[in-house]
């Protein structure tokens, strides 16, 4: 088994693209936010010029297709397409199961590196209150007839408290479903979480008494296993991935962040304006990945401080590490 924390790297980057904000799903834990992400649907041209703006690193760039639903879009197929022509490095459609469009038949799997479903429970009534009736067979199908077309396949799973008690079931659920990879991802206190108070967030103990072992059981089914770090330990560096990674988190109104904490906000380092890339003015979420703090992650204590825990002294108990610290096991 190996395992290892995945470095920063300003050698490889993340352009997670939404090309729509639409769904139709209404996920209690939503990240999505349409006062700050807007309502519109990016039109091909513009998709295709927006791709372009990142292409100079094309080659060490991997491009994730969100939405929204991106599967709504009904030209994502030339999206994908656009984006294979521009040579980037990987792509990923993110996707809830429902493969709108007949997208299976409009792309073939040497298109795409990976279509990844979202699962959110390891029983219908688990999944289906958090993302809604159906929703579970409809992604146990999809994964169904995308491997049948032989598209590499992996699941996203967001641990919350509503669902943290079924990640042991996991590894019995993905066996046979033939998926190359398996993310967990945690709960972020941004869109519809953002009204529930943190309670949403599991404890450290929970977290570490959970998390490793389900990662450690499903890759030894020959899954590679992605998850966030969290929690620093006593002896590990807190970097900050808006400094030593290159991210980029666009939306259709332009709207392009470095660090997904502060999607909720009108933080964005920089916007899409008449198809350039343009840096944008003071304050924003630069200026916060510089500022240290003994909490590790900024944005972490500015909005989502209930995973924090001081001790008697005041001091802080653990550092919180950037949200795009990943743990990788395999085999
Ligand atoms: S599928 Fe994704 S975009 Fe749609 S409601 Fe659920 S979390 Fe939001
Ligand atoms: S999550 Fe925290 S550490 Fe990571 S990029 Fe955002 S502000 Fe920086």
């Amino acid at each position: 088994m190996q395992k290892q924390t995945v470095a920063f790297s300003k050698d490889s980057s993340n352009l997670f693209f939404h090309i729509l904000t639409r769904c139709n799903l209404s996920c209690t834990h939503c990240y999505i936010n349409r006062e700050q992400h807007g309502a519109n649907t990016l039109d091909i041209d513009t998709i295709r010029d927006w791709l372009a703006l990142f292409s100079k690193k094309a080659a060490q760039t991997n491009v994730i297709f969100l939405g929204g639903e991106p599967t709504l879009h009904p030209d994502l197929h030339l999206a994908v397409k656009s984006a294979k022509g521009l040579g980037f490095k990987s792509i990923t459609i993110d996707t809830n199961g429902y493969l709108f469009h007949d997208i299976l038949d409009k792309i073939c799997c040497d298109d795409i590196d990976f279509l990844s479903f979202s699962l959110d429970g390891a029983t219908r009534h688990t999944n289906d209150a958090i993302r809604g009736e159906g929703t579970y067979d409809t992604v146990m199908e999809g994964i169904q007839k995308a491997r049948a077309r032989n598209f590499s396949c992996s699941m996203i799973y967001t641990v919350s408290d509503q669902n943290i008690h079924e990640l042991e079931l996991m590894p019995d659920i993905v066996r046979g479903l033939d998926i190359d990879r398996f993310f967990i991802q945690v709960i972020g206190i941004r869109g519809k979480s953002s009204k529930t108070d943190g309670k949403l967030q599991v404890s450290k103990e929970t977290w570490l008494n959970i998390i490793p072992g389900v990662a450690e059981t499903i890759a030894a089914q020959g899954i590679i296993v992605t998850y966030p770090k969290v929690f620093l330990d006593e002896d590990e560096t807190f970097q900050c991935a808006g400094h030593v990674a290159d991210n980029y988190f666009v939306f259709p109104n332009g709207r392009v962040y470095q660090c997904p904490v502060c999607e909720d906000f009108p933080l964005h380092s920089y916007e899409i304006k008449h198809n350039k890339l343009v840096a944008t003015p003071k304050i924003n979420e630069k200026d916060l990945f510089d500022l240290t703090i003994p909490e590790g992650c900024v944005m972490n204590k500015m909005i989502q401080p209930q995973n924090l825990a001081y001790n008697e002294s005041g001091d802080p108990e653990h550092k919180i590490a950037c949200c795009m610290l990943k743990e990788e096991i395999s085999i």
